[in-house]
């Protein structure tokens, strides 16, 4: 889109905010809040509220509220997509809502409802003069934030997402999927193990990068010395770190592998030096492919990636409150439940039936599945209540996505605007609305 078109669409969205600011009241005065506000948006993919009620029992038991729920704002965001067919939405169309404040098909990727251009909230950042910056603990080019980030009309077209990432400027770019950037017949700089990891790219997008003034890392020690303010990290995707099944893997010795939480207290070093603020957007993948696979064991080993990510996140608020961020999911995966081990001194059985991916890419047999007499899955529990005599397994009731309301928690400036049940949409509202103070 013409950059003149798109600012006058960005000013009739900002007066569109302020609008609707003056007719709804505020907690916040406009003199509370802060003139250059900085957003935060973080998704666990798929984490629904019976994840996130999993990850606290597993992780943080009963007496300590896990990060991402002690912040001081909770409300719930519906997730139906803006789609003729389906009830349920996917990754792009659940990231387009918040993108672009409008419920579109599935499969839209930062695209109107018509597959029109339309300003993203990262235009809208990068239009104020704020820094902007993508991070994932998977590949950084999926769905969720190239939404955000690269508008494409099919979300598999990862190698122009890439493209598109480096086209906006966008400043800090930290995640996995090394092979989108280097064409074929170039490995990039970490080694390919397996078919799924070869260059798949047309052209040398690093090097592109590099041309345009972004600093390039790809493992701790090359991360550690990145000071942007342009900067480019194309890591070992925490995928591996589930696979501390495979033998002789240990992702604590991998040079390739960032801490999600590292990744996220970079990424503020470098977008906090802004005046003007920074708009970062942060995916965890993890939590929707381990629900996919119905596997709770490392679904709930990603949500305490999540509340690492928040920890940092909120340890940064306390010098910066003028950080406002958004934890929240695109949507459920799998349909997930807590259950009981035993009923009556019975095993409950599990009425799981099947899984996207029953084997995981580190076993030879199914490990997610029901087993032929009744027992819990191995990835499903049992699993302790931390603290207690208690256990709980999971269930799941289907391979896909569900229609699930999903929790929203956050914490800064409007934060207080979540409370309650809004459709997901709100996101994008609340943040305009926050941006059309100024
Ligand atoms: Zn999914």
């Amino acid at each position: 889109m013409p950059s003149t078109s798109r600012v006058s669409v960005i000013a009739a969205a900002l007066v569109l905010g302020a609008a609707s600011l003056s007719a709804c009241s505020s907690s916040s005065s406009d003199s509370e809040l802060p003139k250059n506000p900085s957003v935060i948006i973080l998704s666990g993919d798929g984490m629904g509220p019976q994840q996130r009620t999993a990850i606290q029992y597993y992780l943080y038991g009963l007496d300590e509220r896990q990060p991402m729920d002690a912040l001081p704002y909770t409300g719930f965001l519906d997730t139906i997509p803006g789609d003729p067919e389906y009830a349920v939405t996917d990754s792009a169309a659940g990231a387009t809502a918040w993108a672009i404040g409008k419920k579109v098909p599935n499969g839209t990727t930062g695209l109107g409802p018509d597959g029109e251009s339309v300003p993203t909230l990262l235009d809208i950042a990068q239009d104020r003069g704020m820094s902007t910056g993508l991070v994932n603990d998977h590949d950084i080019t999926n769905a969720t934030l190239a939404a955000f980030g690269s508008p494409v009309p099919d979300r598999d077209l990862k190698v122009d997402i890439a493209k598109g990432y480096l086209d906006r400027g966008i400043d800090v770019l930290f995640g996995g999927g090394e092979k989108y950037w280097y064409p074929e017949g170039e490995p990039g700089k970490i080694p390919d193990e397996g078919e799924d990891d070869v260059s798949e790219g047309d052209e040398n997008l690093v090097a592109r990068a590099e041309a345009d003034g972004y600093q390039y890392a790809y493992d701790q020690t090359t991360f550690d010395a990145l000071t942007g303010p342009k900067a480019l990290a194309l890591v070992q995707d925490s995928a591996k770190r589930r696979s501390t099944e495979i033998e002789g893997y240990d992702y604590n010795t991998d040079p390739y592998y960032v801490a999600p939480e590292k990744l996220v207290s970079k990424a503020l070093d470098i977008l906090g030096a802004n005046d003007k603020g920074f708009f970062l957007v942060i995916e965890s993948d993890d939590l929707d492919s381990d629900g996919h696979e119905h596997d709770a064991q490392n679904m709930m080993l990603a949500g305490e990636s999540v509340n690492n990510m928040v920890k940092v996140i909120t340890e940064y608020q306390k010098d910066h409150p003028e950080v406002l961020l958004i934890v929240t999911a695109d949507h459920e995966t799998g349909g997930m439940t807590i259950e009981n081990v035993l009923d009556d001194g019975e095993p409950e059985p599990n009425s799981d039936q099947i899984a996207d991916d029953p084997v995981p890419y580190w076993a030879e047999i199914p490990e997610n599945m029901p087993l032929p007499g009744g027992g819990v899955p191995k990835r499903s529990g049992p699993f302790p209540i931390k603290g207690t005599d208690r256990e709980f397994k999971v269930d799941w009731t289907t391979p896909e996505h569900t229609g699930t309301m999903v929790p929203v928690t956050a914490a800064g400036p409007l934060a207080e605007r979540f409370t309650g049940v809004h459709p997901n949409t709100y996101v994008y509202d609340v943040i305009t609305e926050l941006w059309g103070h100024n």
